[in-house]
């Protein structure tokens, strides 16, 4: 007989998780149903030999409003990096260009000529301000266009958004084109000047095993591969499970193939790199956790970091890890030599007795976000069946959790549970 349920989530990334949640504060009978063998989806991190290895690079923003809701910083215990980026250039030459509210230090680099002039770098210092101050039901109504059509309206010259921009967006979008709608861009400054990249201490997946462990037990049931839904039920791993509500919160392509009427964007794809240097942790960038991206985009690099200058976890006794990105799927033997002559590059220190000890291909990283941009679409599909997933929001860590509870509001309404605490953040 198939197990019964008020409430049933498909997927335990972060907007299913996000989902039960929830649902279950508010006193509703949920199960989340996951295909893999751990909760997380694209957060997840292997942690071996001492080792931790997000599978893909990202970064968690403290600003994000509705993680900000949710999440016990404290417990995460968040590694900061530093808020800006390291431009290197061929000859050698780097310039350093940050937040000078944090790194007063990097402002002789940023007022030199070498990257742009004076101007265009204020204007754009403007752009991020006042996309800071822009409340996120403005930035989602303004008037839609590529980011790189915004970049050159605000008179920004190309030599900044060449030789800074690109590269430094690239590595944010996972497209080189800057063909990004400029509202998530907006939204994308706005935590930039808001708050600070960081990871947690023990991992990005310590962000959706923290909201597991805040679940009733059991509440997770993992190898559990839905292959099909219905309003009311859900077949999975051979198992059927009936309900009064259902929503989806799996990976945009399972969703498009689960579900009717759910458009799948495109997706941008990225492989991350991991390597150990056997050198002195002062040596590469001075010891700070800071973005390195090529100014004169000569290799695969988009972007690459010492991860363990931020979090020293990352790699115990001291050891270096260097995580390092590059656009697209491919990671063969020949792939990863032009990666190290280009860290090389980067670096401007000799790679080839570095480890590489983990690289991740990762096909569908991002939903592509190209205008123009909806940032709240439909998640109630009716009937009760919901959708939930960063495709219904924007392609982040904070899209992917509010769309979680905008699904979870619908899933109350739907049932008749009058809702407590707080409405639904930014
Ligand atoms: C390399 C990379 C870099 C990124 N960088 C950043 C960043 O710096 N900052 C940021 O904010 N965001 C970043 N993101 C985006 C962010 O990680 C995602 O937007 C977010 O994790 C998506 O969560 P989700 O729950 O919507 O989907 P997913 O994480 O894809 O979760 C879907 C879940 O559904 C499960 N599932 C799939 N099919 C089934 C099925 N049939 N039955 C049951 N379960 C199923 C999957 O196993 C998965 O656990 C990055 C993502 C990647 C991959």
């Amino acid at each position: 007989m198939a197990e019964s349920v008020d409430a049933i989530v498909v997927g335990a990334g972060l907007a299913g998780l996000s989902a039960a949640r929830q649902l279950a504060i508010h006193g509703v009978d949920v199960i989340v149903l996951e295909s893999s063998d751990d909760v997380g989806g694209r957060v997840r991190t292997d942690r071996f030999d001492g080792l931790q290895l997000d599978r893909g690079f990202q970064l968690f923003n403290p600003a994000y409003p509705e993680a900000a809701r949710v999440l016990d910083y404290e417990a995460l215990d968040l590694k900061p990096f530093v808020p800006g980026v390291i431009v290197a250039r061929a000859g050698g030459r780097s310039t350093r260009l940050g937040d000078p509210r944090r790194k007063p230090g990097w402002a002789i680099d940023a007022i030199g000529p070498a990257t742009g002039s004076l101007l265009s770098k204020a204007r754009f210092a403007k752009l991020a301000w006042q996309a800071s101050r822009t409340p996120v039901g403005t930035i989602t109504r303004s008037p839609d266009s590529t980011t790189g059509e915004k970049l050159r309206a605000a008179g920004i010259d190309e030599r900044f958004i060449e030789q800074v921009l690109r590269p430094f967006l690239t590595g944010v979008f996972l497209e080189q084109d800057l063909a990004t709608s400029r509202r998530f861009l907006d939204l994308v400054l706005r935590s930039f000047v808001r708050g600070v990249p960081s990871v947690p201490a023990r991992g990005m997946q310590a962000i959706p095993e923290q909201l597991r462990d805040a679940l009733p037990a059991g509440t997770v049931r993992l190898n559990s591969p839905a292959s099909h839904v219905t309003a009311t039920s859900v077949t999975a791993g051979g198992k059927s499970f009936s309900a009064r509500a259902v929503i989806v919160a799996t990976d945009p392509t399972t969703a498009g193939s689960l579900l009717t009427g759910v458009t799948v964007p495109g997706g941008n794809s990225v492989t991350t790199w991991y390597h150990l240097a056997p050198v002195d942790p002062k040596s590469l960038t001075g010891g700070d956790a800071v973005l390195v991206v090529d100014g004169d985009r000569r290799g695969p690099v988009i972007n690459s970091v010492v991860i363990s200058h931020a979090a020293p976890a990352y790699a115990d006794g001291g050891r270096v890890l260097v995580s390092t990105s590059t656009l697209g799927t491919r990671d063969s033997a020949d792939d990863e030599a032009s990666v190290r002559a280009h860290l090389e590059a980067l670096y401007g220190t000799e790679t080839s007795d570095w480890t590489r000890v983990g690289a991740y291909a990762i096909p569908y990283a991002l939903p592509a976000m190209l205008p123009p941009l909806d940032v709240r679409k439909p998640v109630d599909l009716g009937d009760g069946l919901f959708v939930a997933g960063d495709h219904r929001d924007t392609a982040s860590i904070q899209g992917a959790m509010v769309s979680g509870r905008r699904a979870a509001d619908a899933v109350l309404a739907h049932l008749g549970v009058r809702q407590c605490g707080a409405r639904l953040g930014a």
